[in-house]
């Protein structure tokens, strides 16, 4: 569904005068809250640019939305429709490709906050990955905890030399160990076509 932005709170939130096409939609203005992202709060230095970012991205514009299915009547915590948000190209047409969660994200104003109680994977917004956020960098968690031969993502079925390029870009908290290639084919894991393990 679809509404028109007729106010922005901060980098991930905003005000949209939205269709009522779906029961979860009560108001004529919603607070949305865009998901999986975060921008830096009102409070901190890197908060009033990703304002100012969001704002002149989308304060006026028609954006379309896709709900969150999982979380209860599509809302957050306080209550705001939880969302990944779609653009307009200039031509009209919605560009699927890159959420403006994405190009927040790629802008600098937010980070990738993957909440797996959703619907929605972030990793599928790159084609390379979530790209390493420099706002929070990824803590560098020791390998105590890890270990094997091969590491795999429990959102996909690849598994991957540690070293693989792709298997780099799983974030810490959904990675997923094997010992051996038996051992990740019998948990139902393929072999990534990048790095080819056996
Ligand atoms: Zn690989």
């Amino acid at each position: 569904m679809s509404g028109v932005v007729t106010n922005v709170v901060d980098g991930d939130t905003f005000d949209l005068r939205i269709e009522k096409t779906d029961p979860r939609i009560l108001y004529e203005i919603e607070r949305v809250r865009l998901a999986d992202v975060d921008s830096p709060e009102m409070s901190t230095p890197e908060g009033p640019p990703a304002k100012v970012s969001s704002t002149e991205a989308l304060l006026g514009k028609k954006v379309w939305l896709d709900i969150d299915d999982k979380s209860k009547d599509g809302r957050d915590m306080y209550e705001r429709i939880l969302a990944v948000v779609y653009l307009e190209d200039l031509n009209g047409t919605i560009n699927t490709t890159h959420p403006f969660n994405r190009l927040l994200v790629d802008a600098g104003h937010a980070v990738v906050k993957d909440f797996t109680n959703n619907e929605f994977d972030p990793a599928a917004w790159w084609e390379e990955g979530i790209p390493q956020p420099e706002l929070s960098p990824v803590p560098d968690t020791a390998t105590t905890a890890k270990g094997g031969q091969f590491v795999g993502s429990v959102r996909s079925d690849k598994y991957h030399y540690p070293s693989c390029k792709w298997g780099k870009t799983i974030a810490s908290h959904n990675e997923i160990w094997f010992s051996s290639s038996e051992e990740a084919r019998a948990a139902g894991y393929v072999p990534c076509g990048a790095c080819n393990p056996p």
